[in-house]
């Protein structure tokens, strides 16, 4: 395995780390405990020193787990990370609150990595005005936590606005080779670059639609290259030299031992001119299959009539894109409610006027209503 320096502080943290949000489960929904601590202890005794928690993650039950785990093995030998449910707190008390649960839960007297849960445009002022950098400041004070940092899912305009915020020791967000231009990005990282803080990537896979089904556009530019789909979106990732830890979601013992096996030979700067240009060329294959030009900026909100534009087209988008219509229509399904979805449009038009990008919404909502049909 190999090790970086997270920037401020000594800690030399393994390139891979085990994020505990995808543990294998039972019939009822629970995690399967016996194959869990088994991904765990393979990953510890083949040098994994990250482990990534937080309070949904598995309703609960994976900061319990990872609790227990950590009473099987030597505590110092291994860096945890859990992170505040901003959307929780409503109180300077509350963030005391969940964090000295959360240290409850994980048997442990403090937490390595501590992060803010998904800032974005209208948590972070929310937590600025109830008080969080005093938390923080006290938390490393008194020793239960060592370093802050925050996760994020928003735009680079409001990374950058965070980051410059406070004297942050790291941040978490989503960095893989077809994102480099969506949310906080490779702007984002070179920010951050510069800031001399800790970098922890997360979805180097897209949430495993860069492994799965290739469309042929994209599938033509890696055509008689040697790696696997796997291979190339985390070596694009480890290239990265101020990546501390790409963060990994592993769900079975065969991904653990995979990632470990290829995180054993990754290294910065692996990937040569030739290698990046084709990284590019694959962006744009999936970049021109985009069918709408939406930017996500929701100026089209609120509709009359309820429905959830950005995310109806960003799901279809996505099913274009990655020529995968079974799982966006699973996704269209279980995350946009049904008085929500492209069939409630009544063509009023009052989005129309809003959209700077001047796209047919209610045209496409016709077209999206008999595709997800
Ligand atoms: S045209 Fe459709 S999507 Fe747009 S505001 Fe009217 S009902 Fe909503
Ligand atoms: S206003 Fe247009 S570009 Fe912005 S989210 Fe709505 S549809 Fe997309």
């Amino acid at each position: 395995m190999q090790y970086r320096t997270m920037p401020k502080s000594s800690d030399k943290l393994s390139i891979l780390g085990f994020g505990c949000m995808r543990f294998p489960t039972l019939e009822d929904g629970k995690i399967d405990q016996e194959k869990s601590f088994a991904m765990l202890h393979y990953a510890y005794q083949n040098g994994v020193n990250y482990y990534d928690t937080a309070w949904p993650y598995h309703d609960g039950e994976s900061e319990t787990l990872l609790g227990q785990f950590l009473k099987q093995i030597e505590r110092s030998s291994v860096y945890v990370a859990t992170k505040l449910p901003c959307w929780k707190v409503k109180t300077r008390e509350d963030m005391d609150s969940y964090l000295n649960q959360q240290l409850e839960h994980l048997q442990t007297d403090h937490i390595d990595y501590y992060l803010l849960h998904a800032l974005n445009k209208k948590s972070f002022p929310a937590m600025k005005k109830l008080g969080v950098f005093d938390f923080l400041t006290q938390a490393k004070a008194d020793g239960r936590i060592r370093f802050a940092g925050f996760s994020f899912h928003d735009n680079y305009k409001t990374f950058k606005n965070i980051l410059e915020a406070w004297d942050w020791d790291f941040t978490q967000f989503m960095l893989n080779y077809l994102d480099t231009h969506y949310q906080a990005g490779m702007r984002g990282y070179n920010l951050a670059s510069e800031k001399g803080i800790g970098i922890i990537s997360m979805e180097p896979l897209r949430g495993g639609k860069l492994v799965q089904t290739m469309p042929d556009e994209v599938a033509k530019v890696w055509k008689n290259d040697p790696n696997t789909p796997l291979e190339r979106a985390l070596n694009w990732v480890w290239n990265l030299e101020h990546c501390t830890v790409l963060l990994s979601g592993m769900s079975s013992p065969e991904q653990v031992k995979e990632n470990i096996r290829l995180a054993k030979k990754a290294k910065a700067g692996i990937l040569n001119d030739k290698d990046l240009s084709r990284y590019h060329r694959a962006r744009r294959a999936y970049i021109r299959k985009i069918p709408i030009l939406c930017s996500e900026c929701r100026y089209c909100l609120p509709c009359p009539h309820g429905v959830a534009i950005p995310s109806v087209l960003g799901t279809y988008n996505e099913a274009i894109m990655f020529d995968n219509k079974a799982r966006h229509q699973m996704e269209y399904q279980m995350f946009i409610p049904e008085e929500n979805r492209a069939d409630k449009c009544v063509s009023c038009g009052a989005c129309l006027a809003k959209c700077p990008q001047h796209i047919k919404i209610d045209e496409w909502m016709k077209v999206i209503t008999e595709y997800f049909s």
